[in-house]
């Protein structure tokens, strides 16, 4: 068959994908626990590539975890409030039915290094296996791959000040 010319190449619209609506909205799900400077880059770089970045809480009732979801959530939407671009939401259940239910186009997620690579990995295939979504993996920036919400909530603990780990500007959350 003959290679279609370079017009047709750029003419020729991407075939939305069924149920999935074809957008441009990309669903960043997590436990963000607490949301570190880590995952603002993550969504920032994000928003170079997709119109929309949906913030996820994901919420295990058998998992109440470190900071209460209510507040994780007020705190996303005020640090969010003045971007039009990323929308905060909670969701319980499996991440490929809420990343459905909101027509997103793929999922977002981070590596900081070969310890994140295996379960990102099987996360993404059995995503894409169950829904047939896409995983989009951002690599960590070098200067924030240290960073983990366990790490934040460890240091918490034991009394530090934990400012230098979120956000510039994120709300007070402890
Ligand atoms: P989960 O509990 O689902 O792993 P997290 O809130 O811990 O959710 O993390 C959400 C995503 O953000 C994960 O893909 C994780 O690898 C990524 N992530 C966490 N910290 C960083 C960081 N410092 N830089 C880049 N990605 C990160």
């Amino acid at each position: 068959m003959d290679k279609p010319s370079s017009s047709q190449t750029h003419t020729t619209p991407l075939p939305a994908r069924e149920g999935q609506g074809g957008g441009s909205t990309l669903l960043f799900p997590g436990s963000f626990d607490p949301f570190t400077r880590g995952h603002a880059n993550l969504v920032e770089r994000a928003l170079a590539l997709f119109g929309e970045v949906v913030i996820a809480v994901g919420i295990n009732p058998q998992k109440p975890g470190w900071i209460p979801a209510e507040e994780r959530l007020r705190a996303l939407r005020e640090y969010y409030k003045s971007d039009a671009r990323v929308r905060v939401e909670s969701y319980t259940g499996l991440t490929v039915d809420f990343a459905a239910s909101i027509g997103a186009r793929a999922i977002l997620r981070g590596l900081r290094s070969v310890k994140d690579y295996e379960y990102e990995l099987s996360m993404a295939d059995v995503n894409r296996q169950l829904a047939a979504i896409e995983t989009v993996i951002l690599f960590a920036d070098p200067e924030l791959a240290a960073i983990s919400s366990s790490v934040v909530r460890e240091l918490a603990h034991f009394g530090k000040d934990i400012t230098p780990f979120l956000p510039e500007g994120f709300p007070k959350i402890i």
